[in-house]
């Protein structure tokens, strides 16, 4: 995920404001390449008068080539292209259960990775009490007359930066943790929220949604395909994994498949960690 992909999340979450308002009024326009040619699919309003007087309103979304002899494809109308939308967002929800099981694993983890950290910190740490000692040394040295001037100051050069690199570490790995379990956290809201929120969203946070969880769009024959991005692929996997294994579960109410479960349960997260790591904590 990039950091203009987590700071629409946290747009959608309502942690962000929007950046700034839209004009444009179609939900899915700018999004959806044609299957068949390649060109943008566009929208248009579309007003219908039957036989006994009643108007109907209509969005069909088309392919913006100029003529049939380029691309075949025909208007869809844009409840078609909801539906397959909101099957979409769906994909990728997890249910409220899972999620604060999923978390309360990956607090446990995080537990035990707090023991490493403390640990990285004590003898990071230890280094750096060192240099101290070794510049009140150095000091001592140069006041009894036994550095020059010159190898003083370039010795308490060397000792300062290494001081600097030390505090550096000890500070990235405290922050680089509680970051990424902030935002392994928003992921898991953002899946669990995200089906009513899209259904129940004006057309630009629908549009900023999809955005944010699909690429590369393509309609063809009335049908949207799209690619997950990262790390709601993972997401997805996940969700229907769930759904399947949560009808074991319920069914054979026996502690072995339960196990089983929570066993398989526990790989996400390592699963969901793995997809990323650049954002792992040191150690
Ligand atoms: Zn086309």
């Amino acid at each position: 995920m990039t950091k203009s992909e987590f700071n629409q999340i946290q747009v959608i979450l309502g942690k962000k404001r929007p950046d700034k308002p839209h004009k444009n009024t179609f939900p899915f326009t700018g999004l959806m390449k044609c299957g068949e040619c390649g060109k943008v699919v566009t929208a248009e309003h579309k007003y219908k008068k039957q036989k006994n007087g009643n108007k109907h309103h209509y969005i069909y979304y088309h392919c913006t080539a100029k003529n049939k002899s380029i691309c075949s494809q025909s208007v869809v109308n844009q409840k078609e292209i909801s539906k397959q939308m909101i099957d979409i967002v769906n994909s990728i929800k997890v249910p409220r259960d899972f999620v604060k099981w999923a978390l309360e694993v990956i607090k446990k983890q995080n537990n035990a990775e707090v023991q490493t950290r403390i640990s990285i910190i004590e003898s990071q740490r230890k280094a750096y009490d060192k240099c101290s000692t070794k510049i009140d040394t150095l000091i001592e040295m140069r006041i009894n007359g036994e550095l020059l001037e010159e190898e003083f100051s370039n010795k308490k050069k060397d000792i300062q930066e290494e001081k600097e690199r030390l505090n550096k570490i000890i500070n990235n790995v405290d922050s680089k943790a509680d970051k990424w379990m902030g935002e392994v956290e928003d992921v898991f809201n953002f899946s669990e929220m995200i089906s009513t929120k899209f259904e129940n969203s004006d057309d630009l946070t629908k549009k900023k949604i999809i955005r944010n969880i699909c690429s590369n769009l393509y309609l063809k024959d009335k049908k949207v395909s799209i690619q997950l991005k990262k790390p709601f692929e993972e997401l997805q996997v996940v969700s229907k994994f769930i759904r399947n294994e949560s009808i074991v579960v319920r069914t054979a109410g026996n502690s072995l498949d339960k196990r089983k479960t929570a066993l398989s349960y526990g790989q996400f997260p390592t699963m969901l960690r793995e997809s990323d790591s650049n954002r792992r904590p040191i150690g």
